[in-house]
């Protein structure tokens, strides 16, 4: 007999956890959501998406208040208070854990702090951080265990000097001399962070290009931003063989041509992505599988090779993404109150929370060409557009991928400050079937950065209003 019985158990509290414990409570479903800490909030809101993107807020107003000088308006040189930061940032997370547990009060969802692992299909062992461990019996469960950040072997030695994006966050200190290895998003939006703060940054990408997989031209806009905030980038460089010298810590850095050469710094943060978390779960004592690359494997309603076991977030495969994870909690939740429904999007998007940001949804350029589909981009320049001058940032671009038969909106992506907020628009657009007609059809509000959407699909009749681009013939492919 087990010490406690649940309809839906769900394990792990971030944005795939308890959007699913939620849902499942709104449902009319008895659930049980097993997660350490007091309130949910997962790997986003302790450490991951919220801090970031409240640090990134600051860094953006040290940016402008820079800028400004441009303007005849003159701030003085920004003076960090780094405990009264952490505490401001610290209060966001609160706010946001805090009213997470509030929720879970009102929707009365039994909250377990602990952590969860199988001891057969059927049942899961709770234990808390006193040792103490608990039966719980459910009919149906939720993986939502997330995921943790890669670590590269070799640096274990040098661990004091070395933070992942946990530490980086916690803001214990502004190093002088910060080394990022890994130039994905992580890795370039902290490293924003700490430059504006005042570290010197270096950034050191193993592959030839910064954000790899992303639109290229839209990484091109990027790196121009981001070359003068950075002490230096370099690319299809490896860093390795640390060692702790009197001034900091020493690091190689070798290309794939044998030359080498090194740096010393006074902090190293590790960013070269992040593994599904399934440590401990006792997936062994279930029928659930795991592929190579450690994700759960689960069917298009994310239901796992265990009839009564889903998994949902980054613990069950790209993109690991807060919104995605969210996304497949509540398809898992309806599946399992007996609604026949799949995941299936159009467009996830993706932002990347950068100066200027990068935002894309539905298929890029280079997707649709791998698909081999007929279609046309058009490019619509920020230079041309009136709400970005007055910002006094015309480095953006946006640009559509069209399919050149039905002129269906295949894919959106945007550079630009606010491309992140801009790209919602897009996937709607994407989800549904929205044409270039459409998106042109539809009155945009004046004068905002939205209307690069609107003018950006009018190009592919040649008729958009603040550029001359005569319509092109034919597809692409
Ligand atoms: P998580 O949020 O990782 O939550 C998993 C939870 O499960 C944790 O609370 C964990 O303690 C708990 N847990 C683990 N094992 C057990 C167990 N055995 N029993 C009980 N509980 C357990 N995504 C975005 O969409 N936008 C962003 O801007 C963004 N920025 C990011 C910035 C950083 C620095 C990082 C690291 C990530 C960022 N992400 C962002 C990614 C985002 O955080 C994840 O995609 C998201 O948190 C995944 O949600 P999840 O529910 O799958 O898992």
């Amino acid at each position: 007999m087990a010490d406690t019985t649940t309809r839906v158990a769900v394990i792990g509290g971030g944005p795939g956890g308890y959007a699913a414990a939620f849902l499942a409570a709104d449902l009319g479903l008895e659930v049980t959501l097993v997660d350490p800490e007091s309130n949910p909030g997962g790997a986003c809101l302790y450490r991951g998406c919220i801090p970031s993107k409240a640090l990134l807020h600051v860094a953006r107003l040290i940016a402008e208040a820079r800028a400004a000088g441009e303007w005849g308006v003159h701030f003085a040189p920004p003076k960090i208070e780094i405990q009264e930061l952490r505490t401001w940032k610290e209060g966001v997370v609160g706010k946001l854990t805090g009213g997470l547990g509030q929720l879970v009060k009102q929707r009365k969802v039994t909250h377990i702090r602990g952590t969860a692992a199988f001891k057969d299909a059927r049942t899961l062992v709770v234990t808390d951080d006193q040792g103490n461990r608990k039966s719980l019996e459910f009919e149906h469960a939720i993986i939502a265990t997330g995921s943790r950040a890669t670590v590269i072997p070799g640096f274990d030695g040098v661990a004091e000097h070395v933070w992942y994006s946990k530490q980086a966050l916690e803001l214990s200190k502004v190093p002088q001399r910060l080394l990022v290895i890994g130039g994905g998003y992580i890795g370039l939006e902290l490293g924003t962070v700490y430059a504006a703060l005042g570290s010197k940054v270096t950034v050191a990408e193993m592959t030839p290009n910064l954000l790899p997989g992303v639109d290229r031209e839209l990484v091109r806009v990027l790196r121009k931003g981001l070359d003068p905030l950075f002490e230096k980038i370099m690319l299809e460089m490896v860093a390795e063989e640390p060692s702790v010298q009197k001034n900091g810590v020493k690091v190689g850095f070798r290309n794939d041509k044998g030359e080498r050469s090194s740096g010393v710094f006074d902090k190293i943060l590790i960013a070269v992505g992040r593994r599904p978390f399934t440590k401990g779960l006792g997936l062994e004592n279930t029928g659930v599988q795991v592929n190579d690359h450690g994700f759960i494997k689960t069917d298009h309603q994310r239901r796992t090779a265990e009839q009564r076991i889903f998994a949902v977030g980054d613990v069950a495969g790209q993109p690991m993404l807060a919104h995605k994870a969210s996304h497949e909690a509540r398809i898992a939740v309806e599946v399992i109150a007996g609604r026949n429904v799949t995941y299936e999007p159009a467009a996830v998007p993706a932002v990347v929370f950068t100066d200027p940001e990068i935002a894309w949804a539905g298929l890029t350029e280079a997707e649709a060409k791998e698909r081999g589909l007929g279609y046309q981009v058009t490019r619509f320049p920020w230079a041309a557009s009136g709400r970005s001058i007055t910002l006094g940032r015309s480095d953006g671009l946006t640009k559509l991928v069209i399919d050149s038969e039905t002129e269906r909106i295949l894919g959106v992506g945007i550079v630009g400050p606010g491309a992140g907020e801009m790209i919602a628009e897009a996937v709607v657009a994407v989800e549904m079937a929205a044409t270039a007609t459409d998106l042109g059809l539809s009155i945009h509000p004046h004068p905002t950065l939205s209307e690069t959407i609107k003018e950006a699909a009018e190009i592919y009749h040649g008729t958009a209003t603040h550029v001359y681009r005569p319509k092109r013939k034919g597809g692409s492919k």
